[in-house]
């Protein structure tokens, strides 16, 4: 696909930091205030008991061997000189804050680092563990980038899904992010089932409103023995077909700020015990239909990027 349709992660972090940057994850041994019963038992109904972990090494593996061997291997693979530190499983933040301190020091001392991205919860985000990270930036000149799981605007949506926290402490979060100075990617699910086209605009034009920077985008898939799954088994859910699901992202690519960086346009699904995921197909093949989609309409995004601004008034003003 020719560029201009969307703005993709990789090319914008060449432009960034003048060479390709690679993610090296670190899969910890944590959990999350959804599963451990300080908000709620069970978790989200989509996660599995690896908490988005599933790619990553074993998180018996101390943080610095997974470090030094994900390095080696994106060095051998694909030569690589820049890297990102991933805090990629479940709740980063969720832990003490001399813990959260420790592992992020042994984190910033790789080489060649010139980033931390950090994966958590918008109700795990507290001012005294932005603070150490404000310390590291300056200290260490690292981007650091705050990942914030939302997965809809739709605060109805957000009960049905059990995510034990409301729109409203996603903007909290976004905003004492903000307020730092850091960037923030968020993620979403185009296609849960109680979620339509609306939801979907909506999505788009509140990630803009904010000025957040990344977006993830994940179709849904499903796990056997989780509560989605029981629900997916019992019928009591349908997943949209994939042709609404590529006019959905459409829609989605339209609406949004088109500065904002697109992370991920489809995601993978866990190997284990998958009832659904990504409508039996490859993910790339998932991507490849949007793309044709995007192309054949003439779609890109920002298209539909003019309601910020006090829109309504604008014709006062003429051109000036
Ligand atoms: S916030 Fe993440 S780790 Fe926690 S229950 Fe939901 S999906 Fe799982």
């Amino acid at each position: 696909m020719k560029p201009g349709y969307y703005n993709r992660y990789s090319e914008h972090l060449v432009k960034k930091f003048g060479e390709k940057v690679y993610k090296l994850p670190v899969n910890l041994p944590g959990t999350c205030p959804n599963r451990d019963g300080r908000l709620g038992l069970g978790g989200c109904i989509f996660c599995d008991n690896q908490g988005s972990g599933f790619d990553c090494l074993p998180n018996t593996v101390s943080i610095r061997e997974q470090l030094e061997e994900n390095k080696v291997f994106f060095r051998k693979r694909f030569n690589a000189k820049k890297f990102i530190v991933y805090f990629q499983a479940f709740t980063n933040t969720y832990l003490e804050l001399d813990r959260f301190k420790e592992n992020i020091r042994q984190a910033v001392v790789v080489d060649d680092l010139v980033g931390l991205s950090i994966s958590t919860r918008p109700d795990c985000i507290n001012d005294r563990y932005l603070d150490f990270l404000s310390e590291i930036k300056e200290s260490r000149d690292l981007d650091i980038n705050i990942e914030l799981g939302l997965q809809t605007v739709n605060y109805h949506t957000l009960v049905m899904i059990n995510r034990g926290h409301t729109l409203a402490e996603f903007i909290d979060a976004v905003l004492r992010i903000k307020k730092r100075g850091f960037e923030i990617c968020a993620h979403l699910i185009l296609n849960l089932p109680w979620d339509d086209i609306t939801d979907v605009i909506e999505n788009a034009k509140l990630l803009s409103a904010l000025g957040i920077e990344y977006v993830k985008l994940h179709s849904l898939y499903v796990v056997r023995g989780t509560a989605l799954g029981d629900m997916y088994e019992k019928g009591e859910i349908e997943v949209i077909p994939l042709e609404d699901y590529v006019v959905r992202v459409a829609e989605f690519l339209e609406n949004l700020d088109p500065d904002m960086v697109i992370q991920r346009l489809v995601g993978k699904g866990p190997r284990a015990d998958l009832l659904f995921s990504n409508w039996g197909i490859s993910w790339w093949l998932v991507k490849q239909r949007i793309e044709d989609y995007l192309v054949k309409n003439e779609i890109f995004q920002g298209k539909k990027f003019d309601y910020l601004n006090g829109k309504a008034v604008r014709s006062f003003l003429g051109t000036e």
